[in-house]
């Protein structure tokens, strides 16, 4: 069963058409990236996998059943913002416990799992710190370790990337790749940068004007002969 499937998914916002005729089977601990300019539709579609947006028409199944049959925390979700979201009067530590605190986790597998996630982006040293004291990159690093203390099946991160200088990048997209590759997790990642989408995906989805243009590896999309 693949990850995630749209099966002839549209979505109209009035009259405007974000989403048209969208196919799309992802598979299993694959790195899938939505690659398009602004406006091409590229939130809608990953914010209809959290069920954030619900569809027009069509159907998006994840692990084989229908989204808004599965409740939200059952769906194995971690998400990834270009704006960290993170929360300014708590300590890292804090920030990344935060998931497991509301799912009312015990203390030590709070400490265990919350250490395990900051080890994964190298942070042990700030987990009491303040995000404010922390640069752009290790906020989003703490962002990546709070998405990832709730062990998902699934990662959603749009533009996370997107604050970021261009070496904070280049370097973000290496621990990124990594902890895919580590974790075997599957990542569908959006950005309008096509050397990012490049450097980093197994598959590129081409979105333009709200529709799917075209789907392939890096090599398939961008080395034809
Ligand atoms: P991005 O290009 O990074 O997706 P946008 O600024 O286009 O960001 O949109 C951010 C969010 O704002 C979208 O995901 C959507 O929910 C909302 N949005 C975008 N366009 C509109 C619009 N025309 N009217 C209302 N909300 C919108
Ligand atoms: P992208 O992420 O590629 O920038 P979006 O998915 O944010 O594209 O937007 C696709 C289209 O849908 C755009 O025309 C945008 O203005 C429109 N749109 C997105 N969200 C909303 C919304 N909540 N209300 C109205 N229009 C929206």
């Amino acid at each position: 069963v693949p990850a995630v499937q749209f099966l002839d998914v549209m979505k109209n916002y009035g009259n405007v058409v974000a989403l048209n005729d969208i196919r799309l089977s992802i598979g299993r601990g694959e790195f899938l990236t939505l690659l398009g300019p602004s406006g091409s539709g590229k939130t809608t579609l990953l914010n209809m996998i959290s069920g954030m947006v619900t569809p027009t028409s069509g159907q998006i199944l994840i692990d084989g059943q229908d989204v808004t049959r599965v409740p939200p925390r059952e769906r194995g979700l971690g998400m990834v913002f270009q704006n960290y979201a993170l929360m300014p009067h708590m300590t890292v530590f804090d920030n990344v416990a935060f998931p497991l605190r509301i799912r009312k986790v015990n203390r030590q597998d709070i400490e265990r799992r919350v250490m395990a996630a900051l080890e994964i982006v190298r942070l042990t040293g700030f987990a009491e710190r303040k995000p404010k004291e922390l640069s752009g990159g290790q906020q989003q690093r703490v962002s990546i370790a709070r998405c990832l203390v709730y062990e998902p099946r699934l990662v959603l991160m749009d533009e996370p990337l997107g604050a970021l200088d261009k070496k904070l990048r280049i370097q973000l997209q290496f621990e990124i790749k990594k902890i895919h590759d580590e974790l075997g997790v599957t990542i569908i990642y959006v950005t309008h940068d096509q050397e990012e989408a490049m450097a980093m995906s197994d598959r590129i989805c081409v979105m333009n004007h709200a529709r799917i243009e075209q789907v392939g590896t890096p090599r398939d999309l961008y080395f034809r002969p």
